[in-house]
């Protein structure tokens, strides 16, 4: 019933996914679709993404298995791996990929007798610090790996810290590292996310991880010529629910931190923090309504927000406001709020209605 809703555009979606895939069209592509799909429903991006993603991404074991539940046949990469031998047993049993990035999780391996790991990625710590072994504990463990039974194809994988940023040279030499070790053992290599398909060529490898740009957000803070063709994938939309001419002098909202200078035509929307969007936005942040821009006024709160509307016309009760999409970028939300695109767009609460077109 509510016409509050994050409507996604599974069309922009394949438009995304296409252009990873043309960007590198020697590499396969992983499909990062971990915390439902950046906020986009899982299942629907599998299934609008299967003809051409060749494998899916997700965190974690119970990610996957509500994905094949939910028919998707892919190959699922789990980027976290497994913690415990019964773990790694239902990742065997359901022919899940795995990352391994602890040496932890090698002695769980040596003593697996489940059935044979279709695919396991060894991460290697290249620089970001957070999973992986380092080049050299890898290159002691590429040759027994190898020889394990229990493994039919090993590969190796890692994440960058930074290459979002096309100027840092951290990236190189992250790509010089893995590509080293990939020669010494003859393996395949994971390593491009999005600003690594985009925007670093020579990262992209057997495999590449797309993750943000599938939902259309460019990773670079700045305009890229492959970046700025992705298509806004959710447009967040909620309808005026109440209008009301206020006073020069008069305040708006908790705090009454916003006052009009003017005689001032104040719409109030149906959404607020309790659906995702951030409450602790900069004065000035915008929406669009009747195509074109308003500003928000007051303070954000739980379910509402108001907006200025003095000068956009036409504006009536249920007129429909998108808070990000086509023509407000989610990233241009997510710099006024001292964030990022991924954050919000994983913030959209339950609350919120996903629907498909
Ligand atoms: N690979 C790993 C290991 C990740 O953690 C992520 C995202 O967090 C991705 C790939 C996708 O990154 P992006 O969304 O920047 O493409």
């Amino acid at each position: 019933m509510r016409s509050t809703k994050a409507v996604i555009h599974l069309d922009a979606m394949q438009h995304n996914a296409r252009l990873a895939k043309e960007s590198a069209p020697e590499s396969l592509l992983i499909g990062v679709i971990k915390a439902d799909a950046y906020g986009h429903g899982a299942v629907q991006a599998a299934q609008a993404l299967n003809t051409i993603c060749d494998a899916f991404a997700v965190a974690f074991l119970d990610e996957a298995v509500s994905l094949m539940e939910n028919g998707v046949l892919k190959p699922l990469l789990l980027l976290e791996g497994f913690t415990t031998d019964e773990e790694l047993e239902c990742v065997g049993l359901n022919g899940f990929w795995t990352v391994i990035h602890h040496p932890y999780q090698v002695d769980i391996l040596r003593n697996y007798q489940g059935p044979e790991l279709e695919h396991v990625t060894l991460k290697v710590d290249t620089g970001m610090h957070r999973l992986g072994l380092m080049p050299d504990e890898a290159d002691a463990l590429i040759t027994e790996l190898k020889q394990n039974d229990r493994i039919k194809e090993l590969s190796l994988t890692t994440h960058f810290s930074c290459s979002d940023e096309l100027d840092k040279s951290n990236t190189q030499s992250q790509i010089n590292k893995i590509l080293a070790l990939a020669e010494r053992h003859d393996l395949g290599i994971a390593m491009a996310n999005s600003a690594g398909i985009l925007g670093w060529p020579q990262s992209r490898a057997t495999w590449n991880r797309a993750g943000i740009m599938l939902y259309g957000a460019t990773p670079f803070e700045t305009s890229h010529p492959l970046g700025d063709q992705l298509k806004a994938v959710m447009s967040l939309e909620a309808p005026v629910i109440a209008l009301r001419e206020i006073a020069v002098g008069e305040c708006v909202g908790y705090g009454r931190n916003w006052s009009a200078q003017r005689p001032s035509l104040i719409a109030t929307l149906a959404i607020g923090y309790a659906d995702g969007y951030p409450r602790a936005i900069n004065a000035g942040t915008e929406v669009w309504i009747n195509n074109q821009r308003a500003p928000i006024v007051g303070n954000v709160s739980m379910d509402m927000i108001t907006i200025d509307v003095t000068d956009v016309h036409h504006v009536g009760l249920g007129s429909k406001v998108e808070l990000w999409g086509k023509n407000i970028c989610v990233n241009e939300i997510a710099a006024a709020n001292n964030t990022i695109g991924y954050e919000l767009l994983t913030k959209v609460t339950a609350r919120v209605p996903r629907s498909y077109e």
